[in-house]
């Protein structure tokens, strides 16, 4: 017999056959992740059998039908060694054939086994390749093996025999022979159709290649203790320090994980039985091993091993697959024991997950009852009483009992509904329509554009694709992480609002070089803001205060009025109203800028759509229903999204701005006086000319002078526009002297600059998607070619025009973080999202900063 070093030879100095050695050139991006993990464990001098790493470039060959020297291959190998070969892809995400096992068994070896390891073993070992090696190398039918019966010997032989009718042949003998097949077929399956939309699908590009480890079998069956198992140092699920796995006696591969039955626990444990009494040195050995892999591997790793005949073998590691909240915990734990430094604990957690930290969840173990899929526009998940109008949502939220609020879509009207709600679900709608803005600033789940479920809303019913009813009262629940609706309750995870999170927040906080506002309406939406430690309001949409019980009728009432001087009167009686809501914004936020955006949205959204609400309004305003009918038909509008709204308001309706602005202003006296001088910014919305902005900035001047006098106060404030027409991006060098900010609106920017309504594309954007018109849903994923070139050109010439201004993006793109990264290159000031999704903002801000 050769030494080993020697053995290994031929391999060691082949670049794509390479004997894997604790200086070997191996490199996740020529061997693969799998390799590269394998030398590290060679390096920490664990006991890792003899293993042999195939590069990207042997692989891509064997599958054209180019072999390397697979007679070294089999040579480095200790004499009569059986071999396992597992894929070794870059990144472990990308997935790859399934791992072969006791390549090189053949009958002398099985008899040499049988004498070593017992008959029974042997011939489980010899069966199981034998089958395994007909179907996924030799191409035979699965079916050919139904007929074999019985275990041991008989089973052997009769699987055998079946492979010698099939194919005429006798089943190889070679070790040579059978790795080439097994080398061949892993190879070729790499490049098969599926697997390859399917790694792609998880992001690897066109080209990602596969490496191949050949690893000496550590049998996990035979005398003396054997097994086989895995080990972690966590839990998945809340990332807390608990050695956690299994191990099952007499078993290879992953067989502890999949059987269940017989496999033990490591630790000791009341359940049963544990490896740690079984086999305690084995056991104490691999938890050192597992910690120095830890600590030098620099991540929690999952260890595969084996024990023969009482001797510990390490065959693998790989990261430990882990809950969002297990990822935030690890992360941080890591770098507090100096493992990773603050930055790369940042890069180790995705900035989506986070969602899944801030709202409730459905656990992943539970099992759903899927009853149709919408858009999923809100996160989190919620269980409820299924209620078709706002008042019944009123009416079991005062009786404490939750309820989803089911609408063919929201208007003003249903607010209220809403914030009883504990989540929604519209037939229709997009991720900007009314329902999905309102839910994410609440933080309330929703799904939108739920298209596979009939709605009979009168009847109060719905029917589902198989023809399942629910109606009132009936339990369900809306997931608005997935875009789901299931029937009945479900299994939550409760939001996980940590310690960990919170330092890992603080840490992004010091990173990140591009600032993080919250979209916040409310006192409630500005304290979330606060609580996520966002860097002030950036868009707060004014018209959302209206929709507050007692005051959607004055409003009405402000609509109705005749004259500019009745419409001041009434105006008067919100302005303290607004007055208050500004004040408290401006205290929550405690110094911090707030930009408030002006009245926007066409009047007559605030008008009663049905009957019996114009019977109310009528009632109210003491006027015959006929001319509250008469006077909403007259204001409605045939693209109300493109008619009177907006600055448009501003100039034809001049008193709603003017008593804002006052409302602004003497709240930004009262609260300067007890504390920080308040310095707030209005911001005029779907501007589209010069002079747009030149009038309402004359009025608001005028006003601002008024109440500097009124008040013997000396306020400053910033005036800026909202970017959201494709002209006013056009025309930016002429608007922007006349502004201290531009801040784009990207929802209606991406709306007007595709001519897609943002409350319709919803009913046909997945057919887009499929069919590859749009990669992504515009309205969801900033286009960066179309709108964005609007927003770099924009950003451009108003700061040309104007140099300092600040720029921002207050859409509800503002949370995306490919959005931010774009934001960030077009050296804007900051971003504006959801309060709930700050945190996602910020840590994705960090990573773009690292
Ligand atoms: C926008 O249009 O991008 C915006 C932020 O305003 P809203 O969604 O209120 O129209
Ligand atoms: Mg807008």
């Amino acid at each position: 017999m050769l030494h080993p070093k020697a053995k290994g030879a031929a391999v060691q100095n082949d670049p794509d056959t390479t004997l894997v050695t604790a200086t070997g050139p191996i490199a996740n991006v020529t061997h693969g992740g799998r390799a590269k993990c394998l030398q590290r464990l060679v390096r920490l001098d664990l006991p890792v059998p003899r293993t042999v790493a195939l590069s990207f470039d042997a692989v891509h060959k064997i599958a054209k039908g180019e072999m390397p020297d697979v007679a070294s291959v089999v040579a480095a190998m200790p004499d009569g060694a059986l071999m396992c070969v597992r894929p070794s892809s870059q990144d472990p995400d990308w997935g790859g054939p399934g791992a072969v096992l006791n390549i090189g068994i053949n009958d002398t070896r099985f008899e040499e086994l049988c004498d070593s390891i017992g008959e029974e073993a042997a011939a489980r070992l010899y069966t199981r390749f034998v089958q395994g090696y007909s179907i996924n190398v030799a191409r035979l039918d699965p079916d050919m093996f139904d007929d074999v019966s019985g275990q041991g010997r008989a089973a052997l032989t009769q699987s055998l025999r079946a492979y010698e009718i099939e194919t005429e042949e006798q089943f190889p003998q070679d070790p040579e022979v059978q790795l080439t097949g097994v080398l061949r077929s892993m190879a070729r399956a790499w490049n098969g159709t599926s697997a390859r939309l399917l790694r792609q699908a998880k992001g690897a590009p066109a080209d990602a290649g596969l490496g191949l480890v050949v690893q000496e079998m550590a049998f996990g069956v035979g005398n003396g203790q054997c097994g086989s198992g895995v080990l972690q140092l966590v839990d998945s699920d809340t990332g807390l320090r608990q050695i956690t796995g299994r191990y099952l006696s007499q078993s290879q591969g992953r067989d502890a994980l999949a059987s269940g039955a017989g496999s033990l626990y490591l630790t000791r444990d009341a359940r049963g039985p544990s490896l740690e009494e079984l086999a305690p040195e084995a056991f104490k050995e691999l938890t050192e091993h597992a910690a120095l892999m830890r600590r030098k591997l620099r991540a929690e790793m999952q260890v595969e091993f084996v024990i023969e005949d009482g001797k510990l073998h390490i065959l693998d590691g790989v990261v430990v697959a882990r809950s969002s909240r297990a990822s935030v915990k690890i992360a941080v734990a890591l770098a507090d024991e100096g493992i990773i430094p603050r930055e790369e604990a940042l890069m180790r957690v995705e900035p989506r997950t986070l969602t899944e930290l801030l709202h409730r969840q459905i656990d992943p173990r539970f099992t759903r009852d899927v009853i149709g899929r919408g858009i999923a526009a809100s996160p989190g998940a919620a269980t409820g009483r299924i209620v078709f109008s706002a008042t019944e949502a009123q009416a079991l939220a005062a009786r404490g009992e939750a309820c989803i609020l089911i609408r063919r879509e929201t208007s003003p009207e249903d607010i209220r509904g809403m914030h009883a709600a504990a989540g929604v679900l519209t037939e229709r709608g997009g991720v900007t329509s009314h329902a999905a803005v309102i839910g994410r600033g609440l933080g309330l789940p929703c799904v939108v554009g739920v298209s596979d479920i009939k709605f009979n809303l009168s009847k109060k019913q719905m029917t589902t694709k198989d023809g399942r009813v629910f109606g009132e009262g009936d339990e369900i629940t809306v997931d608005g992480s997935s875009g789901t609706i299931l029937a009945g309750s479900a299994q939550m995870i409760e939001a996980a609002l940590d310690e960990n999170f919170t330092r890992l927040m603080g840490w992004a906080e010091d990173v990140a070089d591009i600032g993080v506002r919250a979209n916040a309406d409310t006192p409630a939406d500005a304290q979330t803001a606060r609580n996520f430690n966002a860097h002030g309001i950036g868009l707060c949409r004014t018209e959302h205060m209206f929709f507050e019980q007692g005051r959607l009728t004055v409003m009405r009432e402000m609509i109705f009025a005749e004259t500019g001087e009745d419409r001041r009167a009434v105006l008067e009686r919100l302005l303290p109203m607004q007055r208050d809501d500004f004040k408290e914004l401006f205290r929550i936020m405690q110094g911090q800028s707030v930009c408030i955006r002006l009245f926007d949205p066409p009047l007559h959204e605030f008008l009663p759509m049905h009957k019996a609400g114009q019977r109310e309004l009528a009632d109210a305003l003491n006027l015959p229903l006929s001319d509250v009918t008469r006077r909403i038909e007259a204001m409605s509008e045939y693209n109300p999204m493109l008619g009177l709204r907006g600055v448009r308001l501003g100039v034809t309706v001049p008193e709603i701005y003017e008593m804002q602005a006052r409302a602004i202003f003497e709240a930004t006296v009262e609260v300067s006086r007890d504390g920080d001088p308040v310095v707030p910014e209005i911001m005029i919305p779907l501007v589209s000319a010069r002079r747009e902005v030149e009038l309402v900035k004359t009025a608001i001047d005028a006003v601002a002078a008024a109440v500097r006098t009124e008040q013997d106060s000396s306020f400053e404030y910033r005036l800026g526009i909202m970017v959201e027409t494709p002209r006013a991006a056009l025309m930016a060098g002429e608007i922007a002297p006349h502004c201290a900010f531009l801040s784009f609106g990207t929802n209606d920017l991406t709306q007007m600059t595709y001519g897609l309504s943002r409350d319709d594309a919803g009913r046909f954007m997945s057919d887009y998607v499929q069919q590859g018109v749009f990669a992504e849903d515009p309205f969801h994923m900033l286009d960066t070619q179309g709108v964005g070139e609007l927003l770099k050109l924009g950003a451009e010439r108003g700061r040309a025009a104007q140099p300092g201004i600040t720029i921002s993006l207050c859409g509800e793109h503002g949370g995306n973080p490919e959005s931010i990264a774009f934001c960030r290159d077009a050296g804007f000031d900051y971003v504006s999202c959801s309060p709930f999704r700050v945190p996602v903002a910020r840590l994705a801000a960090a990573q773009l900063a690292i």
